[in-house]
């Protein structure tokens, strides 16, 4: 059926769901026998309870995952057999496409044609993509003298706490599930309280298809319950978070006053996206800052939020992306054609709507937006919000907003350009448009970012990886990079009688 004719108000109508954690491969309710209202955007309707983890839920799940890592019953599965496990997981993904597409549109707001056509395919791609990739990676043979072989292998680290947000909840955790599993590790999942749904589901199928009991669990729970006990759990190898720069800086002290337990922070940013007026196709570069910018909801790490115009073309550019944004006023995301939904919850309206504040305190020129829509949805949505006659120094140009409002900044010279661009605690992404190669080049290096596009921002694949420079976190996401944060490098020595 296709996504137009499927009544998803009607589905959501009729959904039941089960909040329950996911431990040892069935569903618990959390020892305490406590649980939080889990509330739809969309229109603040509590569409469940759901589990609310703590510190012995977590010790449950680090057992189950522990018990199951030591034994071996994944871990010492060969790499094929594991690549046929994860295959049929990714195939069990697809085929549950508009049930978990739902969850995630009713959970965390996303318009349901990208929870249908971006979430769900990515999330299953990147299990499957680990899963071919597994049995095609080979140890070495380190080059010494003749009466020796040292050997040097990859092998799986044990158990691994993922931690992630609420804005891509399927797509987070598959980047931290897909190369831990098929390197043979456990795993406990700790999804964002805001986005649990998702990632119990996501356990079921991986049972369904033939993952063992125990080796992937899931705790529900907040932040500084379910999440500071698995961080801090002296039986967690690894943490691999995705979330704020805040709670990143929690990650590496918890790690400091537990096990020294390896840390991988995915975090925030404010990505600069460089406009020079050699560029040859303006409409275009608009149509993408608007589209990169708004989309899903600028709930993005990624969002190209400081737009960089050179002073010559500032005005007229500027006029065209205002004129973009209506394009993406909100709307029911449960509706086919919506491009832009609601903002996770009340507690992240107000903080957009208070940087909106700011930005007129400040001094900026608001252009389009400001304000909120649908408010008699009872749900929480913002209009695409562009301020004009941003200062790099300002706090809505420095500081993460996650929502939709878009800086424009106004620079001389290609060296102002840069060095504003540089000048922000984050370093995610970056976008340089210039029809001019040696520019575009010369500005590409100079950017401090884990990805730079050129006159492009929308390309991405699971086989790039994804993460920042400075306070943008460390390590990689994706692509076969992700593998050496879950594995350790182990050397065996040989001798070799002459
Ligand atoms: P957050 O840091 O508030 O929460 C992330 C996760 O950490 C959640 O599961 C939360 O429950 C948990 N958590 C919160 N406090 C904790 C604590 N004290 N101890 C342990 N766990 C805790 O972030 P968020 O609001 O869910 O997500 C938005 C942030 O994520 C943004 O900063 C965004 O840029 C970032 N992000 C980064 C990437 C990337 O790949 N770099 C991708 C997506 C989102």
């Amino acid at each position: 059926m296709s996504i137009t004719t499927i009544d998803w108000h009607a589905r959501a109508a009729q959904l039941s769901l089960d909040g329950r954690a996911f431990i040892g491969g069935e569903r618990r309710a959390a020892l305490a026998e406590e649980s939080f209202d889990c509330i739809s955007p969309i229109d603040a309707r509590v569409l469940g309870r759901v589990a609310r983890c703590q510190a012995a839920d977590v010790d449950a799940a680090v057992a189950s995952a522990r018990a199951a890592f030591d034994d071996g019953r994944w871990a010492r599965k060969s790499p094929v057999a594991r690549k046929r496990t994860l295959l049929a997981f990714a195939e069990k993904i697809m085929a549950a496409r508009e049930e978990l597409a739902l969850l995630e549109t009713l959970d965390m707001g996303k318009p349901i044609q990208f929870s249908m056509s971006v979430d769900v395919p990515a999330a299953a791609r990147c299990v499957a993509w680990y899963a071919e990739a597994i049995d095609k990676v080979y140890g070495e043979i380190a080059p010494t003298g003749l009466n020796a072989l040292g050997l040097i292998q990859r092998e799986a680290m044990g158990v691994i706490g993922a931690i992630v947000p609420w804005n891509y909840p399927m797509i987070m955790a598959a980047w931290k599930l897909a190369p831990a599993l098929a390197a043979g590790n456990s795993v406990v999942l700790k999804p964002s309280e805001k986005s649990p749904l998702t990632a119990l589901r996501l356990a079921e199928l991986a049972l369904a298809a033939g993952l063992p009991a125990g080796v992937f669990n899931v705790v529900p729970g907040y932040g500084t319950e379910a999440g500071e006990a698995l961080a801090l759990h002296p039986d967690v190898d690894a943490i691999g978070f995705t979330g704020s720069t805040r709670v990143g800086r929690k990650m590496l002290e918890y790690a400091s006053r537990s096990n020294l337990k390896r840390v991988y922070n995915e975090l925030g940013g404010k990505s600069a996206f460089l406009v020079f007026p050699d560029f040859d196709d303006l409409e275009r570069c608009a149509k993408t800052v608007a589209a990169s910018m708004f989309f899903n909801q600028g709930e993005s790490c990624n969002a190209p939020s400081r737009l960089l115009v050179h002073e010559s073309i500032a005005d007229d550019f500027a006029k065209r992306v205002a004129a973009e944004a209506p394009n993406y006023r909100p709307a029911n995301p449960l509706d086919a054609k919506t491009v832009m939904g609601a903002l996770v919850d009340d507690g992240q309206l107000r903080t957009v709507m208070g940087y909106i504040d700011v930005g007129h305190q400040e001094g900026a020129r608001l252009l389009t937006g400001g304000t909120r829509a649908l408010g008699e949805s009872g749900g929480y949505y913002v209009l695409p919000t562009v301020f004009d006659g941003v200062r790099n120094d300002m706090r809505i140009a420095r500081e993460e907003i996650f929502g939709p409002v878009l800086c424009i900044i106004r620079f001389k010279d290609e060296a102002e350009a840069i060095a504003l661009a540089n000048d922000s605690s984050y370093g995610l992404q970056a976008s340089v448009w210039s029809s001019h190669i040696d520019r575009a080049h010369r500005v590409a290096r100079a950017l401090r970012a884990g990805t730079v596009h050129v006159n492009q921002y929308d390309e991405d694949d699971i086989t790039v990886p994804f993460g920042g420079y400075k306070q943008s976190g460390n390590g990689r996401d994706k692509s076969l990079h992700a593998l050496d944060k879950y594995t350790e490098l182990k050397t065996t020595w040989l001798r070799i009688n002459p």
